[in-house]
């Protein structure tokens, strides 16, 4: 194992516990790991060597028990929205609105200290009314700052969502064979093609091992979706990096002629900014490739955005905040604690 130095806002101080850091080997002092969700980024480093227990949830145990040779008995699952006690803790598993399995870790000390760690997250505003949360204030938050900046206003996934049906829909209705591929990495983006195959009243189609993947996500939607050959589905699920002019035309060309014409979804954050907020989600252009190929970049993010993070913040009014995304220098720190210090009328300085 490489032997980095696990960065503070990993650690829960006065605790035992870490959250999202496997790629430090055994960190001294932590008898308690925590994983959010399973995306590389967050899970990176995790192997043989763990021998501490691994808290997460079902279905991020599941996709660690499908991909990742652990230990017998390492993987402990906590249900959702239940308070269970670890080293005297009480801890708390809430949906983090990111990818499905994804979720916040919120600890209640016998001091009555309560730390929320949000993981990677969308704030949604049903999240106010969530009683564990309210229950108590919030002393220390850990918050996922992906898009902490101003420039980051992403429209709400419900309105990308209804974007999408219409998009759908109009190509359906000018193409009668229409392939509508959906750019997904390994988790996440399912409400994407989930939705194009409702409308279009399809099956999914997926690689094997994204079948696999697709198959742990206890959603029964989902896996009663799947089809077992690509010709059986108008919706394709593909890597994000295979959403390009030149594959795409090769896979159109590899399916025998089922179809003439491909939609291609590229949902991401960054797609969007202030201006084409502006504009509204039906200015958006496609790209189009030889007559038959058309990539649609779609604002679909499972982070927040700036004005959703801002409102997450100031309902709950935490005393500190520690930024966990873009954290490496220290102007874009004190850039951060800036924001964080208008937001709540008082420093946030952790
Ligand atoms: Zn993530």
């Amino acid at each position: 194992m490489e032997s980095r130095k696990c960065p503070f806002y990993k650690r829960i101080p006065g605790t035992g516990f870490a959250i999202d850091a496997f790629s430090y080997g055994n960190v001294a002092g932590v008898s308690s790991y925590f994983l959010s969700h399973y995306h590389y980024d967050h899970y990176r480093g995790l192997g043989k060597w763990l021998d501490k227990p691994l808290y997460c949830s079902q279905v991020t145990a599941n996709l660690i028990n499908l991909k990742i040779k652990l230990k017998p008995g390492i993987v402990r699952v906590l249900p959702l929205n239940e308070s269970r006690v670890i080293e005297s803790i009480e801890v708390i598993l809430i949906d983090a609105n990111h990818c499905p399995g994804s979720v916040m870790f919120l600890f209640r000390f016998p001091t009555g200290k309560v730390v929320l760690h949000v993981g990677d997250f969308r704030a949604h505003p049903s999240m106010e009314r969530l009683y564990e949360l309210k229950q108590r204030p919030i002393d220390e938050l850990y918050l996922d700052t992906t898009y902490c900046d101003e420039h980051y206003e992403l429209p709400a996934q419900e309105e990308v969502l209804s974007y999408i049906r219409r998009l759908v829909r109009r190509y359906a209705l000018k193409y009668q064979k229409l392939l509508v591929i959906c750019g997904t990495y390994t988790i996440g983006k399912e409400k994407v093609f989930m939705m194009a195959a409702e409308e279009l009243n399809s099956k999914v189609w997926a690689p094997t091992e994204k079948r696999r993947i697709l198959n742990c996500l206890d959603d029964s939607k989902i896996s009663s979706r799947l089809a077992t050959s690509p010709l059986e589905a108008s919706v394709h699920v593909v890597n994000m990096g295979d959403v390009k002019p030149a594959n795409l035309k090769n896979y159109l060309d590899s399916l025998s002629g089922s179809f003439t014409h491909i939609l291609a979804l590229n949902p991401t954050g960054w797609e969007y900014d202030g201006k084409m907020a502006a504009k509204g989600l039906d200015a958006i252009s496609p790209k189009s490739y030889y007559n038959s190929i058309f990539i649609h970049g779609v604002p679909y993010s499972e982070h927040s955005g700036f004005s959703e993070m801002k409102r997450f913040v100031r309902f709950f009014r935490p005393r500190k905040i520690i930024p966990t995304v873009n954290v490496a220098s220290a102007a874009q720190r004190q850039k951060m604690e800036t924001i964080f210090t208008e937001w709540l009328g008082h420093s946030a300085r952790y």
